[in-house]
C-alpha cells in the first residue's frame, strides 16, 4: 500500500501542497477530485519521484521512497502512469505502441512480448487491432492503447492522470468500463485524479477531495455523495 505522510511541498511561495496525509491500500482504485489547480497532478508527480517535497514522505509497502538508506534488499515498485495526452507514437502501429517499452527495455524475447502485446490489448477490449496505424483510432481506442501499454510493463501501480479530459460522455463509459473490468482481472492498485466526479463516483472505491493544497474528505462514493462538507457538496452541486 502506498501512505502519504505529512507532504508538504512549495513552488516559490505558493503552498501547493499542505500536510498532506493518505493511505491507499493495495489493489484499492483510488481517485483524487477536486478543482483546477489544487494541486492533484503535484500529489501524484510525487508518488511517481517526477517531484520532491520539502517535507514529509511517501512509504510504499513501508518503505520510504524519498529518504532512502541505501538498501538493495528492497525492491524497486513497478508503476506506470498514463498521461492526459496518452503519448502515443502515430506513426507506428498499435501493437508496436504496447510493445514498445518491453522492446526498448530489453525485457524478454520478441516471442514473449508479442503474447504480451496480444494478452494487454484483449485486456483493455482491443482484440485484433495489433497491426492498425494509431493515426486512425479514436481518442477513447487511443487512451485504451496507452493503458495497455502501460499493463505490458507488470505494473504494481498504475496511474492516471485526467484520463476523461479529452473524451466525449460515450467515450467516458466506455473507459470507465474498462477501469472496471481490468480492476476484476489485474491486481494492480489504481489511482486516477481527475476532475470528473461521476467518472471517479462510478469507478472507485474511495476517493479523496482536495481544495486548495488541501486533501478535505476522504470516503467510500457513498459517502462522499452524503458529505455535509460545504465544499465537497458545493463541487457535487456544480458538476453533477
Ligand atoms: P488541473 O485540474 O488544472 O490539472 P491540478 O489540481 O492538477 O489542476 P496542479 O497541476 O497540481 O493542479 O498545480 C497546483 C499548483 O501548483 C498550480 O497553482 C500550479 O500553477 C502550480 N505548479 C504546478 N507545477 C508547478 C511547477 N513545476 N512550477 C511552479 N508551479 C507549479
Ligand atoms: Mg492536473
Amino acid at each position: 500500500d502506498i501512505r502519504i505522510d505529512k507532504l508538504n511541498k512549495y513552488f516559490g511561495e505558493k503552498h501547493v501542497l499542505q500536510d498532506i496525509d493518505l493511505e491507499i491500500k493495495a489493489g484499492e482504485t483510488f481517485s483524487i477530485i477536486g478543482p483546477s489547480g489544487t494541486g492533484k497532478s503535484v500529489l501524484l508527480k510525487h508518488v511517481v519521484k517526477l517531484e520532491t517535497p520539502d517535507s514529509g514522505e511517501i512509504y510504499i509497502d513501508g518503505n520510504p521512497i524519498f529518504n532512502r538508506i541505501k538498501n538493495n534488499s528492497i525492491r524497486d515498485y513497478r508503476y506506470s502512469m498514463v498521461f492526459q495526452s496518452s503519448a502515443l507514437f502515430n506513426s507506428l502501429t498499435v501493437g508496436e505502441n504496447v510493445g514498445l517499452w518491453l522492446r526498448e527495455k530489453r525485457i524478454c524475447k520478441e516471442v514473449r512480448i508479442r503474447q504480451i502485446i496480444t494478452e494487454k490489448l484483449e485486456k483493455v477490449g482491443l482484440q485484433d487491432t495489433e497491426n492498425l496505424r494509431t493515426s486512425e483510432l479514436s481518442g477513447g481506442m487511443k487512451k485504451r492503447v496507452a493503458i495497455a501499454r502501460s499493463l505490458a510493463m507488470n505494473p504494481d501501480l498504475i496511474l492516471y492522470d485526467e484520463p476523461t479530459a479529452e473524451l466525449d460522455p460515450v467515450t467516458t463509459d466506455e473507459l470507465a468500463n474498462t477501469i472496471l473490468k481490468l480492476k476484476e482481472t489485474t491486481k494492480n492498485t489504481t489511482v486516477i485524479v481527475t476532475h470528473d466526479l461521476n467518472f471517479a463516483l462510478y469507478i472507485s472505491d474511495r476517493i479523496a477531495m482536495m481544495h486548495g493544497g488541501k486533501i478535505i474528505e476522504v470516503g467510500s462514493p457513498a459517502q462522499i455523495k452524503k458529505s455535509e462538507n460545504p465544499i465537497v457538496k458545493g463541487f457535487i452541486y456544480t458538476t453533477t
